[in-house]
C-alpha cells in the first residue's frame, strides 16, 4: 500500500517553508504599517454562505466547491474564498458595534479550495492573503487599500506590475447597463461561446469576463460600464484617479473588467504583471469594493472594500526573477563535538547558548570533524564552536567564523556565565579584520 497527497495539494517542504515564512513575514510588516489586524476564520463554512456571499452563477459555486455532508447531516463546503467567512464573522461578532474603531481593516493569510484542473500556478488547495476593511466609503479607502496591495508587490521589488481598475458603479447603473449589455450580445448569440450562451442572461457582466478568443472580439465592442455611472459613481471614480495620481501610482483603466458578482459596486481592480517569462498579463491580486455583501450576509448596511493575493503566483513571480531568500531561521551557532567524552559538554553548552537566544545545531553522530565542518558549512552556519578532548581538558572552546575563516579560544566558563552574545559580536569584529 503506497499513499500519494490528493491531486493539486501541496506539500511545503522546508525549502518551500521557508520561502513561504520570509513571505509571509515581510507582507505582514507592510500590513502593520496600514494597521491591518489578522484573522483567522474557520477552513469551513456552511456551504450556503459561499452560495449567497460568492453568489450562484460564479463558477466557484457552480463548479469548484469542496462540498460535502457532514456526520449531523450539515451541508458544509471547505472555504474557496476568504471573503465570506470574515463577512460572516463581522456580523456574527457584531463588529459593526460603535466600540469598535471604523474603519475595521482586517487581513488574513489562509489556504483555499478550488475543485479545478491542476496546473501550474493553479492547485486545489493555494493560499491567499487577503484584506477587508469595513465601515468606510470614503475613495481613500479603496486608493489606500490599492496602495497597500501594490507596496506589497513593491517590497519585494517585483517590477513590470499593472494595476487595472474599473468601476461598476451602483446596482441601479448595473440594472440598467446589464440590459444594455444584453441588447448588445443578442444579436451575436450565435457566435458565442457555450459558457458565454449561458451565462447571457444569468448574469451577462460575466461575458466580458470571457477568456475564449472570438466572445473577446465580440465583447470589445460592447458598450462600457463607465458611460452608465450616476453622478455619484463618476464622482467616485474620478476621486479614485485622483489620488492614484496624488500617490503616483499609475494604472489602467479596463472598462471590460468585471467581477461578476452582484455585490460589487464602484472601485474594482486587478494587478497584472507583466513578465514575459510567467506568461504576460497574468493577475495575480483582484478586489474592489463590496458596499452590499454585509447586508446580504445578514448584517447592517455596511460599506466594505478588499482584495486577495494568489500566494502561489507570488512565490512564482519572486522564484522567476531568483529572489534571494534570507534563511528565517538562520543557524548561529554549529558545535561541531571530538570524541565521546564531549556529549554532556556539547548538550550543556548548546543549551546555554539556546537560552541566550542564538540558533543552535549541534553534531549528534559522532562523524569526523572534516565531515561537521562540512555540515556546519551546509547549513549555512555563522560560527562554528569545536569541542574536543582538548578543550574538556582546558576547559575552552575553539570558536570559528566561517565567513573569514578566522578562529579564536574562549574560556567555557565565559560563554556560559557571561553575556555570550555581546562577546560574539566583539568576536565578530577581532576575526573580521
Ligand atoms: P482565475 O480567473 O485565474 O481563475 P479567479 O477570478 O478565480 O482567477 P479570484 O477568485 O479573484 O481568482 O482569486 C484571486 C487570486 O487567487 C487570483 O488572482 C489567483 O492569483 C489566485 N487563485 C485563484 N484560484 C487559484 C488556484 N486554483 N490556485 C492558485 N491560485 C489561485
Ligand atoms: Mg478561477
Amino acid at each position: 500500500m503506497s499513499y500519494q497527497k490528493i491531486k493539486g495539494t501541496p506539500d511545503f517542504l522546508p525549502e518551500d517553508t521557508n520561502k513561504w515564512q520570509y513571505i509571509e513575514n515581510h507582507a505582514k510588516e507592510i500590513l502593520a504599517r496600514y494597521q491591518f489586524k489578522e484573522v483567522r476564520t474557520p477552513i469551513f463554512e456552511q456551504f450556503e454562505l459561499f452560495s449567497r456571499g460568492v453568489g450562484e452563477t460564479s463558477d466557484i459555486v457552480s463548479k469548484e466547491m469542496y462540498d460535502f455532508y457532514d456526520k449531523g447531516n450539515r451541508h458544509i463546503a471547505l472555504r474557496p474564498e476568504g471573503t465570506a467567512g470574515v463577512v460572516r464573522s463581522y456580523v456574527e461578532n457584531k463588529l459593526y458595534g460603535p466600540e469598535h474603531h471604523k474603519p475595521l481593516k482586517y487581513y488574513y493569510i489562509a489556504p483555499m479550495f478550488r475543485y479545478e484542473r491542476p496546473q501550474k500556478g493553479r492547485m486545489r488547495q493555494f493560499h491567499q492573503l487577503g484584506v477587508e476593511v469595513f465601515g468606510s466609503s470614503n475613495p481613500a479607502t479603496d486608493v489606500e487599500t490599492m496602495a497597500l496591495a501594490m507596496d506589497i508587490f513593491k517590497s519585494f521589488n517585483i517590477k513590470n506590475l499593472k494595476l487595472v481598475i474599473n468601476s461598476l458603479g451602483n446596482i441601479e447603473t448595473r440594472k440598467i447597463y446589464r440590459q444594455a449589455l444584453i441588447n448588445y450580445l443578442e444579436p451575436h448569440f450565435d457566435d458565442l461561446s457555450k459558457d458565454s450562451k449561458e451565462r447571457l442572461y444569468k448574469n451577462p457582466l460575466r461575458v466580458l469576463d470571457s477568456k475564449n478568443k472570438k466572445d473577446k472580439e465580440i465583447v470589445a465592442e460592447a458598450p462600457s460600464i463607465l458611460d452608465y455611472l450616476d453622478e455619484n459613481s463618476k464622482n467616485n471614480f474620478e476621486t479614485v484617479k485622483e489620488y492614484l495620481e496624488a500617490l503616483d501610482i499609475n494604472y489602467e483603466i479596463d472598462n471590460n473588467m468585471v467581477r461578476g458578482l452582484d455585490y460589487y459596486n464602484d472601485t474594482i481592480f486587478e494587478i497584472m504583471t507583466e513578465d514575459p517569462d510567467f506568461g504576460s498579463n497574468t493577475t495575480v491580486c483582484a478586489g474592489g469594493r463590496y458596499d452590499g455583501l454585509v447586508e446580504e450576509i445578514g448584517g447592517p448596511s455596511t460599506p466594505g472594500f478588499g482584495f486577495g493575493i494568489g500566494l502561489e503566483r507570488l512565490v512564482m513571480l519572486l522564484e522567476n526573477m531568483e529572489y534571494d531568500f534570507p534563511e528565517v531561521a538562520a543557524l548561529d551557532i554549529f558545535i561541531v563535538t571530538i570524541g565521546k567524552e564531549t556529549n554532556k559538554e556539547a548538550i550543556k553548552l548548546a543549551s546555554v547558548l539556546r537560552a541566550a537566544g542564538l540558533n543552535v545545531e549541534r553534531e549528534f553522530l559522532n562523524r569526523k570533524p572534516a565531515k561537521q565542518f562540512k555540515t556546519a558549512d551546509k547549513l549555512n552556519a555563522k560560527y562554528v564552536f569545536t569541542l574536543g578532548e582538548n578543550e574538556l581538558n582546558k576547559g575552552t572552546i575553539n570558536v570559528k567564523l566561517l565567513e573569514t575563516g578566522k578562529e579564536t579560544v574562549l574560556s567555557l566558563d565565559k560563554v556560559s556565565k557571561g553575556n555570550i552574545v555581546e562577546y560574539l559580536e566583539e568576536i565578530e569584529n577581532s576575526l573580521k579584520d
